[in-house]
């Protein structure tokens, strides 16, 4: 019989899927300083992005067969070390993509609007202080008719922009590894079925940054990577541009982006990711032009959902094979 620790939780019908085909699943959480010796029970362990599965724990555990993350980033794994033990590394890379461009809309609406701002003053003053904020959130803008920037045209990417062209933006990606994508978008309001079909060619990084009224993120980025966006790139954008961030924290020099702020270069920023996890920058969580999420980005009902199956199904693939 095998046994799967899913250590971070796993979704109720990946559980169900992998129970029904014969597997035992525990989702009791083991705490991570017993991890070793405990996991030496099971054949496979499940995470998300809080449990870590290093070296100690590869190889306080022998039996070990599979590890499977259950979203995209791997920076809590040591894969190489893994598969060169001959453990299956696995993942659900598109799971959570449609989660995360929804998410930079929210930072986007949240910016134009001023409701970070709003958000935060009205529970202390909206009833003393109701037309002084008005004023202050008064001159927002639409996003219709608005060009969206997009840095790194993957499947995230892409998603940012299905719903960038939904709402009358211009779309400008840039990706020194996609020339061409065919984008499918699903219609459900003309009828089960009905489709928009949309090929975008991507642009050079000179052409997102400089002619963007909103620029998002969607780039892989590793730890000690230098920041792909820093002062120099900011000045170049177009004055009262908006950054989102919700890739990996780093890919925006924080320090680089508080001076833009200030000279308002850069109007807002919405933020879901940080170079400190938790965040340490005071200055950037208690800015009021920046939209702020606890890297949530891949994390909705649906997203979690779509995880656990695609890793109850891949976990049954490697093993049945
Ligand atoms: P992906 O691999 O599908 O797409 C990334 C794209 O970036 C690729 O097309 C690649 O060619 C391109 N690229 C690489 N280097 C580049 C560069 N220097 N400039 C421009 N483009 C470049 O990845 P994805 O699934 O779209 O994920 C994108 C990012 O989002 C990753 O960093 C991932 O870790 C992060 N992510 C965050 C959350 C969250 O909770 N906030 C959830 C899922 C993924």
């Amino acid at each position: 019989m095998i046994k799967i620790l899913a250590n971070d939780g796993i979704d109720v019908n990946g559980k169900n899927i992998l129970e029904k085909a014969g597997f035992v699943v525990e989702t009791n959480k083991i705490a991570q300083e017993n991890l070793a010796s405990e996991l030496q029970k099971f054949d496979a362990i499940l995470v998300r992005s809080a449990t870590k599965v290093r070296k100690d724990i590869i190889d306080a555990c022998p039996n070990l067969k599979l590890i499977g993350r259950g979203g995209v980033g791997m920076d809590n794994i040591d894969v190489a070390y893994a598969k060169n033990k001959g453990i299956a590394v696995i993942n659900t890379p598109a799971s959570s993509s449609a989660s995360v461009a929804e998410l930079v809309f929210a930072h986007i609406f949240t910016g134009t609007r001023f409701l970070q701002i709003t958000n935060r003053v009205m529970p202390l003053q909206g009833n003393s202080e109701f037309a002084n904020l008005k004023k202050v959130a008064s001159n927002g803008i639409e996003l219709n008719g608005k060009t969206m920037g997009i840095y790194g045209f993957g499947r995230i990417g892409q998603e940012v922009a299905k719903i960038g062209i939904g709402l009358g933006m211009k779309i400008l990606a840039f990706d020194p590894y996609v020339s061409t994508v065919d984008l499918s978008l699903d219609l459900p309001a003309l009828g089960q079925n009905s489709r928009l079909k949309v090929s975008i060619q991507t642009v050079s990084e000179e052409s997102v940054i400089t002619h963007s009224d909103f620029i998002t993120f969607h780039v892989p980025f590793n730890e000690g990577d230098k920041a792909i966006i820093n002062a120099a790139k900011m000045e170049k954008m177009k004055k009262g541009v908006g950054l989102i961030n919700c890739s990996r924290g780093g890919v925006i020099d924080e320090k680089d982006l508080l001076f833009a702020l200030e000279s308002n270069r850069v109007a807002f920023a919405g933020l879901d990711v940080f170079e400190k996890e938790p965040p340490v920058n005071m200055e950037i969580l208690k800015h009021d032009r920046v939209s702020l999420s606890p890297h949530i980005g891949g994390s909705t009902v649906e997203a979690q959902n779509r995880i656990g199956i695609e890793l109850a199904e891949k976990v049954i693939e490697h093993f049945k094979k």
